[in-house]
């Protein structure tokens, strides 16, 4: 296990708090997972990079990992607040599909983002509606004394436990508007755990229960789930920071009921010790959001010829609880600094290609570099400062490259930039289609040359890899002195 202490950000109180395991020496972790309707967006990747940097601290701290991310097929409404409809139900009426076909190809478009971001599998994908006689069972041990019965559903009595909504620094009161959206409820904060299907109709996914035939409410699935993989109280819940206002504080909610558990003032009767949000990626066109029909996929960065990588280094370039601000300049300059690394370690690389051991960085001088990494992320998974780290490492003459080379990877296993098998001309722009005005070409070659007068390669290719995108080739060394040329 490494020194430093493990401090992480609780949003249940607002705190740095020391990571203490509640069983020696592991860490379970259970990470909100997409609701699988449409693909993700970038901003929502985001929060599985975030739920990875943290799993990998974890284990390269020395803990056992068990993480457990869900895939929400059922359940989830176009309104987080029980209002509207089931988003998977609605997806597949317009696409006139099974509701099964549409979670698996979603499902699987996830799981892809999740590979193209060098994000490590978790011990469990856990999907909600393997889990439906679970949450039956869940629901039914709290239904007397926290559920009432209305025509559309069994409703949480959310004044039926202690500290309703501290999560999310709310009052129980808040959120009026939502009142109206279902006739009887008892307070503005109540909410379905068990969606009835409405007389005569008949839904693509639904199950028979005490309550009539339906389907869970959303959040349910992930007090079940996380009970059923990870036990109460497990040690970390995390997601993006909107379910700090209703998913989490209505998971929370029926923690308690569950465990019988009175007052917030102790974390774990929440079901977990220590609740993370990562922070929204934002975009000024408003395009982060499914709801608006055209948003931004991994998808499309890699047709517009972007490494997936690069988007992973835009990601630990902020912290995870800043708002991150995505422009494609951004993305450009985090693929200039990925390449730069890259070009750093090719020469590590290969010179120690063949050897597989190396001395011990404990006690080397080495290892003060290690500590500082150390420190940094277990600062609130401080990524900004470790991969400043990282490149001081890279550019410290004084460090002897047979402590550089096992330095760098170690860091890595954190980072998850795969600079052990990343190669430059992985990093080439290959956009799916491309063009330029010839002063544009000519303008960008001089920059070229400059960049190359001043030894900064990293960026004289990032020039020429972009020219390249753009269908132009440039000609160095050309014997009849053309600097570039339209590939065909
Ligand atoms: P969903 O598929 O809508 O349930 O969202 C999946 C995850 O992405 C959740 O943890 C959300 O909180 C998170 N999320 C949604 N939008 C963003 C965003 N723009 N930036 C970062 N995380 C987000
Ligand atoms: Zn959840």
């Amino acid at each position: 296990m490494t020194e430093a202490p493990l401090k992480l950000f609780n949003s249940l109180t607002r705190q740095l708090e020391p990571f203490v395991p509640v069983h020696d020496g592991e860490a379970r972790v259970y990470t909100c997972g997409p609701t699988v309707y449409n693909y993700p967006h970038i901003g929502n990747m985001r929060a599985y990079v975030f739920a990875d940097v943290l799993g990998r601290t974890l284990s390269w701290k020395g803990y056992k990992l068990t993480h457990v991310i869900n895939i929400t097929d059922v359940g989830h409404l176009t309104d987080d607040a029980d209002a509207g409809e089931d988003k998977m139900e609605k997806m597949a009426a317009e696409k006139a599909q099974s509701i099964w076909d549409i979670a698996r190809h979603y499902t699987e478009a996830y799981w892809a983002d999740v590979k193209a971001l060098n994000i490590r599998e978790p011990a469990t994908w856990s999907i909600a509606t393997d889990y439906i006689g679970d949450m039956l069972e869940f629901a039914k041990g709290i239904a007397d004394k926290h559920c009432y019965e209305l025509d559309s559903g069994l409703y949480f009595d959310v004044s039926s436990v202690a500290d309703y909504g501290r999560l999310a620094r709310a009052q129980t009161d808040d959120g009026e508007s939502r009142i109206g959206d279902v006739e009887g409820k008892r307070n503005a904060a109540d909410f379905a755990i068990w969606r009835k299907t409405p007389a005569g109709e008949k839904r693509q996914m639904e199950w028979d229960s005490p309550w009539g035939k339906g389907a869970p409410g959303w959040h349910l699935e992930c007090s079940v789930m996380g009970e059923k993989l990870l036990g109460f109280p497990f040690d970390i819940h995390t997601g993006g920071i909107d379910h700090r206002e209703i998913h989490h504080p209505n998971e929370i909610a029926q923690n308690q009921a569950f465990c019988g558990c009175g007052s917030l003032d102790v974390a774990s009767h929440s079901g977990a010790k220590i609740w993370m949000h990562n922070n929204f990626l934002v975009e000024r066109s408003g395009k982060m959001s499914k709801s608006s029909g055209e948003f931004l996929r991994l998808q499309l960065m890699i047709d517009k010829g972007y490494h997936p990588l690069a988007y992973r280094m835009m990601c630990l370039q902020a912290h995870y609880r800043s708002e991150l601000e995505f422009s494609w300049e951004g993305l450009e300059a985090a693929l200039v600094r990925l390449k730069r690394m890259v070009m750093g370690v090719e020469r590590l690389r290969s010179k120690f290609s063949q050897l597989h051991e190396f001395p011990p960085l404990a006690g080397s001088e080495a290892s003060f570099f290690l500590d500082e990494f150390d420190a940094a992320i277990s600062d609130d998974l401080n990524s900004p400062e470790a991969l400043t780290i990282f490149d001081r490492v890279l550019a410290t003459p004084a460090i002897p490259d047979e402590y550089r080379w096992p330095l760098l990877l170690h860091m890595d296993e954190v980072l998850g930039l795969n600079i052990r098998w990343l190669d430059r001309l992985h990093l080439r722009l290959r956009p799916l289609d491309a063009q330029l005005r010839t002063n544009e070409v000519e303008d960008k070659v001089f920059e070229r040359v400059k960049a190359r007068a001043a030894k900064d390669f990293a960026y004289s290719d990032a020039i020429r890899d972009e020219l390249s995108a753009k269908g132009v080739e440039v000609m160095d060394g050309d014997p009849l002195g053309w600097d570039w040329k339209l590939s065909v």
